[in-house]
């Protein structure tokens, strides 16, 4: 789908998986003018398609649009050209329970511009991909280091949204955290360094008895539609849940730690290194929190119960 600045985007069109021209001067390339969201699509057991709370990731494409100067697509489009690219790539949907089609929405500046300014044109597309477990170690425990040099995001920046950009700055350290053996960095606020932010692409929660705290959304961390179902899924099993500020500190004390994001949709934290020591949870296993919560949204998102949240969309 394409649009010129302060136009709306046109109805889109189903191609072949392949390169698309790009002129050198694009916005995307020069001033990284890019957007991109992630979902996916579950095969339910009776042959349905089912996708999690689509629209959220729409509404979270125009947020971010706004901030980037971008036109986006309505929440409709966004919506019909996914259900469209879902369902003309139905035979990579893994069966029940083999994992997911991963649906990758794309927002970019793809107009030429030679001095700073928006793109004077935009393209849409979604690409998909099928895929297994994001840690290799599936639901069983990932090992985060606390970087506490670089940030992948300052207050005031593009933190809070998915742009292209934030993922170019958590390179570096998330490389480097893989190289020394991590599964993912854990990053503090750039300004006190002492507040949890996130992992390079999730969210991360602290469980302390029967209280989840997660840090509260201000900018700088990024509004995981995972994150704010979990804290919904939480409440209503009985836990209190926290929305607030995290100190690194917290981490010493806590029950159990874990991520959540569409990815690695709910991953326990068997281990957390800060400043050299390595502070260890639930004996190197999966704790009961973490476990819990993931059997409960997994079993949502591949419709084995039932749905009162309103949160699946089935596609045939
Ligand atoms: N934080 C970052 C930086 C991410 O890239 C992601 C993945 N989109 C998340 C958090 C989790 O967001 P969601 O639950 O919407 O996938």
């Amino acid at each position: 789908m394409k649009c010129s600045q302060g136009d709306s985007f046109s109805k889109g069109e189903l191609q072949r998986f392949g390169k698309i021209e790009l002129s050198p001067s694009a916005g995307v390339l020069n001033y990284g003018q890019g957007l991109f969201e992630g979902l996916k699509a579950y095969r339910k057991h009776d042959g349905n398609i089912l996708l999690f709370r689509p629209e959220e990731n729409a509404i979270r494409l125009r947020m971010g649009a706004e901030r980037m100067c971008m036109p986006s697509p309505t929440v409709e489009q966004f919506i019909e050209a996914v259900r469209a690219t879902v369902l003309a790539n139905e035979r990579w949907i893994p069966p029940p329970g083999k994992g997911s089609l991963y649906i990758r929405p794309l927002l970019m500046g793809s107009g030429a511009v030679l001095g700073l300014a928006p793109a004077p044109e935009y393209t849409f597309l979604i690409y998909v991909s099928p895929v297994g477990n994001y840690f290799k170690e599936g639901l069983a425990p990932i090992n985060l280091i606390v970087e506490t040099e670089m940030h992948r995001a300052t207050p005031g920046g593009t933190g809070g949204v998915k742009t292209i950009g934030n993922y170019a700055a958590v390179l570096k350290a998330q490389g480097t955290a893989k190289a020394n053996g991590y599964s993912d960095v854990l990053y503090l606020d750039s300004v006190h360094k002492r507040y949890l932010e996130e992992v390079s692409s999730c969210n991360v929660f602290v469980v302390k008895g029967n209280v989840i705290s997660t840090p509260a959304i201000k900018g700088t961390i990024l509004p995981g539609i995972t994150r704010k179902s979990i804290l919904d899924v939480a409440r209503s099993q009985g836990f209190q849940v926290e929305e607030r500020l995290v100190t690194v500190d917290e981490l010493i004390n806590a029950d159990e730690v874990f991520c959540t994001g569409t990815a690695v949709v709910v991953s326990p934290v068997g281990s957390i290194t800060y400043q050299n020591e390595r502070i260890t949870y639930g004996n190197d296993g999966v704790g009961r929190v973490s476990q819990q919560l993931y059997s409960a949204l997994t079993s949502l998102q591949m419709g084995l119960t039932e749905d009162k949240m309103g949160w699946i969309v089935e596609l045939k």
